[in-house]
């Protein structure tokens, strides 16, 4: 499936996606460039609703772990592998 055409935006890829690097790749895998897509609820909004999603709604509908929200930015860059 060709990827999503708000990938280069979407703030939980951005975001969340890179700080677990590589634990939520699957998220990548199957929403992003996968058949996913159409159920995904972050899209959804961006397609349905005109609206740009909080960057802590994940794709499955449900919220990002909210100890995943406090860590800082700069964990972004650092990877956790
Ligand atoms: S998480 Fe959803 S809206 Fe964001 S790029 Fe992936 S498929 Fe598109």
């Amino acid at each position: 499936m060709k990827e999503c055409q708000y990938f280069q935006e979407c703030e939980f890829v951005l975001h969340y996606v890179a700080q677990v690097k590589p634990h939520w790749d699957d998220f990548v895998t199957l929403y992003c460039h996968g058949d996913f897509q159409d159920v995904c609820k972050r899209r959804e909004a961006f397609v349905r609703f005109k609206t740009r999603p909080d960057p802590d709604l994940m794709p499955t509908g449900q919220r990002v772990p909210g100890i995943l929200a406090a860590l800082p930015e700069e964990r972004q860059d650092q990877g956790t592998t």
